[in-house]
């Protein structure tokens, strides 16, 4: 088989969130400040609790229909069950979103092999980045940040096209766009319930990356992911590190 592209899963493929949920409090507090900046009178205990419980009922919806509203539509619904009528598009909820972004970012650091390998990859291959993401313009600035957008050909975030992994519609959108079929394309991620299922569903190869031995790490539920079982989504090939791929593709 003759690969002609692959596709990389973001967050904890190329860029590794570090410690954790660590970075929920301080961010959601960054959150809360800019609300009350703006006159948005409520504890943050309160408004903490409130957003959870919208959160999670977003997610819930979104494991089902597979759609990715926008993180402002997420602050809104909570604003709204507090009292406060700003619709998503208001500045105020994008501010909002903006400074839970920020901190967030100060979470992310890039694998030290990503650039390497991304490099020697784009010589070859037609790459791209397919993300499953509430705040897209986030992801943009970090690509920026971390000078990683020169590589993609191209890049899909399901907060922009409101549909998420595992659906067929993302991936199916990321290779049109690349002008390649499924089955010359590999995509590589860290999650088999959202990157190898929706890949091997539309025949793409799949390599999945798994740095630590465990299965049995808390999923990171900022970036929603189904409850995993390993065997369940097989890929066709599994590595430990980015530096594994340029040989394996070979193979591919
Ligand atoms: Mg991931």
């Amino acid at each position: 088989m003759q690969v002609k592209a692959v596709l990389f899963d973001l967050f904890d493929t190329l860029l590794l969130i570090e410690k954790g949920e660590e970075f929920y409090e301080p961010s959601l507090k960054k959150l809360h400040e800019t609300l009350a900046r703006n006159g948005i009178n409520v504890a943050f205990e309160d408004f903490k609790r409130i957003y959870f419980e919208v959160r999670d009922e977003l997610y819930y919806k979104a494991s089902e229909n597979l759609e990715e509203p926008h993180f402002n539509i997420r602050i809104s619904q909570t604003l709204k069950r507090l009292g406060y009528n700003l619709n998503s598009s208001n500045k105020v909820v994008a501010e909002a979103t903006k400074a839970f972004a920020n901190k967030f970012a100060c979470y992310v650091r890039l694998d030290e092999d990503a650039p390497e390998i991304l490099q020697k990859l784009h010589r070859k291959y037609k790459l791209g980045m397919v993300s499953n993401f509430a705040i897209p313009e986030c992801i943009w600035d970090l690509l920026e940040k971390f000078d990683l957008k020169k590589f993609f050909d191209i890049v899909v975030i399901s907060g922009e096209i409101n549909r998420r992994k595992p659906s067929p519609e993302i991936f199916q959108k990321a290779l049109r766009k690349l002008g390649v079929d499924s089955h010359e394309a590999v995509f590589v991620g860290d999650t088999p319930g959202l990157d190898i299922k929706g890949a091997k569903a539309i025949a793409m190869n799949a390599i999945l990356i798994q740095r630590k031995t465990s299965t049995t790490d808390v999923p990171n539920s900022f970036i929603w992911r189904p409850p995993e079982n390993n065997m369940e989504h097989k890929p066709d090939r599994i590595i430990k590190r980015l530096k594994e791929l340029p040989e394996i593709m070979e193979d591919c």
